[in-house]
């Protein structure tokens, strides 16, 4: 299953990583740093599951998300960001998003993604 985590700081997408490990151990892992470069492999690799953060520079996860959406109606986003407003978080749902989480993931927070947000 091809996974693809999105966030500007490599270490929350090492903490992501991390709690995939004993999940999802082989899992293809791609990653990127901002929504342009998300978006682009997003297009490549049609991957099942994303993960995106929001303040991101270059374009920011509202923009990515929107545009992987508009790409794939049913792709399924899980947005991690500490941006915890419940009006970011009704914004993303809206734009498509399963659902959306606070910084950072551990992997009892992952496994309840996988089981209630996911369509493995
Ligand atoms: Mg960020």
């Amino acid at each position: 299953m091809k996974i693809l985590i999105v966030d500007d700081s490599k270490l929350a997408r090492m903490g992501v990583i991390k709690s995939l490990k004993e999940i999802e151990p082989s899992a293809e892992l791609f990653q990127a740093a901002n929504g342009l470069e998300a978006v682009a492999i997003f297009k490549a690799e049609n991957p099942r599951v994303v993960f995106l953060d929001l303040t991101m520079p270059v374009m920011d996860g509202y923009e990515a998300l929107q545009q992987i959406i508009a790409i794939d109606a049913d792709a399924q986003v899980i947005v991690i960001s500490a941006d915890i407003q419940n009006e970011a978080k009704q914004r993303v749902l809206k734009a498509g998003a399963r659902n959306m989480y606070p910084k950072p993931i551990n992997e009892e927070k992952m496994l309840q993604i996988f089981q209630q947000d996911l369509l493995i």
